[in-house]
């Protein structure tokens, strides 16, 4: 068991809190965890500013017709990072 927080690839030793979206290791105590991805949001307002920050890309982008909005961290059900439900 190594916790590795600099960018690397996952291996046996660190797949409990390796994140596959950053390549490293994150903390596994925080606001919210991803079980698809391994990210660990640490803040609510993380959760929120990433939300917003893809949803704006995928507005920009044509992904979406919905603009972007600040949401509710609590009503906040999918990871923006891979999209996975929590
Ligand atoms: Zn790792
Ligand atoms: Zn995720
Ligand atoms: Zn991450």
């Amino acid at each position: 068991m190594a916790f590795n927080p600099d960018i690397h690839f996952a291996s046996a030793d660190c797949q409990q809190w390796h994140c596959t979206i950053h390549q490293r290791d994150e903390p596994t105590e925080g606001y919210r965890l991803c079980a698809e991805c391994g990210h660990m949001f640490g803040t609510p307002e993380e959760l929120i500013a990433e939300t917003f920050r893809l949803d704006t890309v995928a507005y920009i982008e044509g992904w979406t017709k919905n603009p972007p909005r600040e949401q509710d961290p609590e009503k906040i059900h999918a990871c923006p990072h891979c999209t996975h439900d929590f």
